[in-house]
């Protein structure tokens, strides 16, 4: 196969009679008749390939690829449809979020009547005392316009601890017998890192929780999850990603328990999509002492780097901001880890040879981190070290030129200026302009993600194209214009820079004789269609690794 592949790459245009001579050139498989954008700069459009063994085996013309048929060769005709390579999602918590979807009640509801009622059905179905545990909640989506409060989840739900956690995963509210349980009162501090929210009249602590607050209750929660069901959240977020398109994700903030369990789901044929599986810094010293690094694995399932965490969340505007957020003149949001805590953690991660991700939202939290990055890299020289700046959503010019200069790489929100829309006005327009930069990012010679961060974020990627080419969101505002990108720069975020973070650039990425056949065929062509209305066009198939994983 290796021999083979330095041939083809650069078989491109012209097949037939160049593959006379060498052994088994038979494809399985040919799609023709197609409108390729691959992604590929030295052959940007095709109409057909051929695939063998699970990989493009050739890319060209009708004429040129059919050439190549053999008498088993299956060829489908894709009726002009135009077709894009895989999608990789960046930054998500796919299995994470199967986990969710297995055990916890689905908030992403748009009446507060309608949540209190989903989790007083799981209640009615919970031992009195037991957790009733909410997600995908969002505070900004519901019809009354304003939070949760303490007092309803007590009338709702007296008799077990409440926790619903926001669909941004930083904070969370929760009821009376939560607080009680937890021993916190209005008494308590706040812990470091951390806010338990009171009333500013009363002090009389008001059920919103933050950061580290939140991690007080989560740490009373009984691991909920076997191993078989870690399998069976593969299972269920793969049928979920794979008909948006996406062929690879990036497990953002995984586990040791994360990473079998995609392997089990891979056994079982049933992992539908390529994994990248960061791992939680607390679990470092036990990765190491494995033998385990960065880049372990095969391309179904694969170690990522090590994540670490330096603030908040821009979807609930906890991120850790140079200027204070807008109506709030005395919140700058938070930061969870001082810089010193943070180097000692990120040396120790490059140090044994990982990549490293920081999740960093806000410019202070970046410039922190980049900072800890820099002092790493100048005492610890690694080649080509990939440092990844999660999310890395409000910049400024010296930041890009510091991200250009260490190579790092951002993978900011792709669907937040469409989807969480109505939270930019607390960053206000001026600041908006700076953030999911992209424009600033690809200007600089940075190479961003696609990046959903689900469940934060929907993670269809033609919303995520969308919003990045309009920066509009569902009611037609725009959001931070000086930002745009055009639909191809989009595309290769969505698809070639994904594979550069997780150092698989040579591997897929794009459609090109040797890589992964890994693609998507889109109902109508995105190049044709009005830049507002690209989030309405059908996935109509999937394909990974030369197999059909997803047809409408
Ligand atoms: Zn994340």
């Amino acid at each position: 196969m290796l021999s083979r592949r330095g041939f083809l790459y650069g078989l491109g245009v012209f097949a037939g009679s160049r593959l006379v001579g060498l052994d088994r050139t038979e494809p399985d498989l040919i799609l023709y008749n197609g409108n390729f954008w691959t992604v590929n700069a030295r052959q940007p459009r095709a109409q057909a390939v051929a695939i063998s063994g699970g990989r493009f085996f050739a890319v060209g013309s009708n004429d040129e690829v059919l050439a190549l048929a053999a008498g088993s060769a299956r060829k489908v005709d894709l009726g002009r449809k135009t077709v894009l390579p895989g999608f990789i999602d960046a930054h998500s918590h796919p299995l994470d979020a199967g986990l969710m979807h297995l055990r916890m009640v689905d908030c992403d509801l748009r009446s507060i009547a309608d949540i209190l009622k989903a989790l007083q059905e799981r209640a009615a179905k919970t031992a009195p005392g037991e957790w009733v545990l909410g997600f995908k909640y969002d505070d900004t989506k519901t019809v009354e316009a304003r939070a949760l409060t303490r007092d309803e989840l007590d009338a709702a739900i007296p008799e077990h601890p409440v926790f619903v956690v926001h669909r941004g995963g930083h904070t969370a509210w929760v009821n009376s017998a939560a607080f009680k349980l937890a021993k916190v009162d209005e008494k308590t501090p706040d812990p470091p890192g951390g806010r338990y929210d009171r009333d500013p009249a009363t002090r009389r602590l008001t059920g919103h929780v933050s950061e580290a607050g939140r991690e007080t209750f989560e740490k009373l929660m009984p691991s909920l999850y076997t191993r078989d069901d870690h399998r069976a959240a593969a299972k269920l977020i793969s049928k979920m990603l794979i008909r948006t398109g996406i062929t690879s994700a990036c497990e953002a903030d995984g586990t040791p328990d994360d990473l079998r369990g995609y392997q089990d789901a891979r056994d079982a044929g049933e992992l539908l999509f390529r994994a990248y599986c960061m791992i939680d810094y607390t679990h470092l010293e036990e990765m190491v002492a494995a033998g385990v690094r960065t880049g372990l694995g095969d391309e179904w399932v694969r170690v990522g780097g090590i994540k670490h965490f330096a603030d908040g969340s821009i979807s609930e505007r906890t991120a850790r901001l140079s200027q204070p957020y807008i109506g709030r003149p005395n919140d700058f949001g938070i930061l969870v880890v001082s810089e010193e805590q943070l180097y000692e953690r990120v040396r120790k991660a490059h140090a044994a040879g990982w990549q490293v991700g920081t999740h960093a939202n806000g410019d202070v939290g970046i410039d922190l981190t980049l900072r800890v990055y820099e002092r790493v890299q100048r005492e610890i020289p690694r080649a080509d070290p990939r440092f990844r700046l999660e999310h890395c959503t409000v910049v400024n010019d010296p930041l890009v030129a510091r991200i250009k200069a260490l190579g790092a790489i951002p993978t900011p929100f792709s669907t937040y200026a469409y989807y969480h829309g109505e939270k930019m006005k607390e960053y206000g327009a001026e600041r908006v302009n700076h953030m999911f930069a992209l424009r600033s990012f690809i200007d600089a010679g940075i190479r961003p993600t696609q990046a959903s961060d689900y469940p934060p974020g929907p993670f269809e990627p033609m919303m995520a194209l969308q919003s990045e080419v309009t920066r509009m969101d569902a009611r037609g505002n725009v959001w931070g214009p000086a930002q745009r990108i055009t639909l191809e720069e989009a595309i290769r975020v969505g698809t070639i820079n994904g594979a550069y973070a997780s150092y698989e650039e040579n591997l897929k990425g794009s459609i090109e004789a040797g890589k992964l056949a890994d693609l998507v065929v889109l109902g109508r062509d995105v190049f044709k269609e009005d830049p507002s209305n690209i989030i309405n066009i059908p996935i109509e198939r999937t394909m990974v690794g030369g197999r059909w994983v997803w047809e409408s």
